[in-house]
């Protein structure tokens, strides 16, 4: 079982994915998290080089580029080798944050980043996407100050990242999970587990 958490920043992707990986973990399965970019050693130097402020003038299919290949190091050294294994695997952030990233915010062609993630990856694709889904204004809010070079870009290309997950969500309604994170964290749990429950291996 793949289970992807996708988002915005501020958005709560990282303790909403640490949180479902504990209640399976109580329920004794065997759980793999990892996140993107910057799983593997080699996607450890993607992430520096993505996400430094210093990183001037990354044209945008290059930037295309750098996420697929982290993502296709973490594909064949971390997911697939535990999804082999019958772990369950929980990523925070997958395909679908360079289609809202690079594609909505960036102004690339879906349809392209989509035919390349899908050779990166393997066409591997979770069994569920849990979209934590917050206005940028109260997402970035969360931070003290913009953290890295993403965080940085201007709010209007936040809007079109969010609008562009929501997009996505709306376009394959089965896989997705849509969350409002603005709500109480243990009331976004809730709906995570549920959600997770019904599609749970015996
Ligand atoms: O989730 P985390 O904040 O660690 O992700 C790192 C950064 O990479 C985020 O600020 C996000 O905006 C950015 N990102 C991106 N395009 C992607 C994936 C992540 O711009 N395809
Ligand atoms: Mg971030």
């Amino acid at each position: 079982l793949f289970i992807a958490f996708e988002g915005g920043e501020g958005a709560g992707k990282t303790t909403q994915a640490r949180l479902l990986a504990i209640w399976l973990r109580d329920n004794g399965f065997d759980v793999v998290t990892t996140r993107e970019p910057g799983a593997t050693k080699v996607g450890m130097r993607l992430r520096a080089i993505l996400l430094d402020r210093e990183t001037t003038a990354l044209s945008s299919r290059a930037e295309s580029l750098l996420y697929a290949a982290d993502r296709a190091q973490h594909v064949d050294t971390v997911i697939l080798p535990a999804l082999e294994s019958g772990a369950i695997v929980i990523t925070d952030r997958y395909i679908d944050s360079s289609l809202a990233y690079q594609g909505f915010g960036r102004g690339i062609s879906v349809a392209e980043l989509l035919a390349v993630n899908e050779w990166a990856t393997s066409e591997v694709r979770p069994d569920l996407t849990v979209l934590l889904d917050v206005p940028p204004s109260v997402g970035l809010n969360r931070f003290a100050s913009p953290a890295d070079r993403i965080e940085s870009e201007p709010e209007d290309f936040h809007d079109r990242v969010r609008r562009g997950f929501r997009a996505l969500a709306d376009a394959e309604p089965h896989r997705y999970l849509v969350v409002d994170a603005a709500q109480a964290q243990s009331e976004i749990t809730r709906q995570i587990q549920e959600k997770v429950l019904s599609i749970l291996p015996d």
